[in-house]
């Protein structure tokens, strides 16, 4: 039964292709204590489901922040 909702796009997705950020802490950049950071000003947390498509999203628009702010430093 397809019973567990992306909180991005709204759909239903069988709870075996969802995601959660915590994958986020495999990455080596950002770290993951700034990655939780970006997500809580977005509203999203550690246990909040999302399809792999739309983590995918997050993951690359994290990422893209991360670099900018990186340049902006230097
Ligand atoms: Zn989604």
């Amino acid at each position: 039964m397809k019973n567990a909702q992306c909180k991005k796009c709204l759909n239903k997705f069988y709870k075996k292709d969802i995601y959660t950020i915590q994958q986020f802490q495999y990455r080596k950049t950002p770290p993951y204590n700034w990655t939780l950071e970006f997500f809580k000003k977005l509203g999203i947390g550690e246990w909040d489901s999302f399809y792999e498509k739309c983590i995918m999203v997050y993951s690359k628009k994290s990422n893209d922040v991360w670099k900018n702010s990186l340049n902006s430093i230097l």
